[in-house]
């Protein structure tokens, strides 16, 4: 087998974009899986979407940047779908919300984006540990950026938060290599979702371009990624095949960093 067969996997942020399409490919692949967002109207049509496809799935409607409910969210997963083997810390918030020079950096950004960025996957993965643990098998797959190796600029705490959580899941990749669990990043280059449109809109206008030509320019390869670019690498860092790989970060982006 190739996928992750009867796993159970927690995707965050699976309403739509990069989460939504990685949960779709997880469960294409043979698991069941959690989905969780903050919009109810987006997780109903992902969870209806996983369904007519035949597969099982549940979902939780929650707010990563409250920290109770980061700290409670794979228990109440576990109760729908079982103990969880693959953990997928995707909700992100990006720069774009309200990107600025650090000099005029607002304080609120700051917290809200390390909250969501840093310390969720933290807390989801702590909280995600002892069911791994148990089973001695377990995966832990984190959507990091490209951000995470290189920065841009007017996006201090999404960039601080990217590198942040690279390192994060470096040290839990090494704490647990020993226990069939692996932990790695996925660092997304500029993907066609909602946060990312914002971004583009707002780095065209600055550099005085035009949005399309912009866009056309960002990658190598030309363009943008779309979600179903990423979805593929989730599920192999996912799968049994993968057992031999944690600590990494591996870049999807259409070759924009290649360092
Ligand atoms: P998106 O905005 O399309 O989707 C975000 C998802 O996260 C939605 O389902 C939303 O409901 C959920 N979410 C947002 N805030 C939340 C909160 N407070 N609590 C719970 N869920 C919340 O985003 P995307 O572009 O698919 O991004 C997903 C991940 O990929 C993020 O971590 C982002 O930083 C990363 N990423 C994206 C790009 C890109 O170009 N799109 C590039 C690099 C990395």
């Amino acid at each position: 087998m190739t996928g992750p067969e009867r796993r159970v996997a927690l995707v965050t942020g699976a309403g739509r974009g990069i989460g939504r399409a990685s949960a779709i490919a997880l469960s294409a692949a043979g698991s069941p899986v959690v989905l969780a967002a903050r919009s109810v109207a987006e997780l109903d049509s992902a969870v209806d979407e996983v369904a007519a496809a035949g597969g099982d799935v549940a979902a939780i409607e929650c707010d990563l940047t409250d920290r109770a409910q980061s700290t409670t969210l794979v228990e109440r997963a576990a109760e729908l779908l079982g103990p969880i083997d693959i953990l997928v810390n995707n909700a992100g918030i990006g720069s774009s919300a309200d990107p600025r020079p650090l000099a005029d950096y607002r304080d609120a950004f700051w917290d809200e984006t390390l909250e969501l960025n840093l310390t969720a996957p933290y807390l989801l993965s702590k909280a995600a540990l002892p069911h791994m643990r148990e089973q001695q098998w377990g995966r832990i797959v984190t959507i990091a950026s490209i951000n995470g190796r290189v920065p841009s600029p007017h996006s201090g705490a999404y960039v601080a938060s990217k590198h942040g959580v690279i390192g994060l899941m470096r040290v839990l990749a090494l704490e647990h290599a020993a226990e069939g669990i692996t932990v790695n990043c996925v660092n997304p280059g500029p993907v066609h979702t909602r946060v990312n449109d914002a971004r583009i809109a707002y780095d065209a206008a600055r550099l005085g371009r035009d949005v399309k030509e912009y866009e056309r320019g960002l990658t190598p390869i030309g363009g943008r990624l779309e979600p179903e670019d990423i979805a593929p690498m989730v599920v192999y860092l996912a799968s049994d095949e993968a057992r031999m790989i944690t600590g990494q970060a591996y870049n999807v982006d259409g070759g924009v960093n290649m360092a």
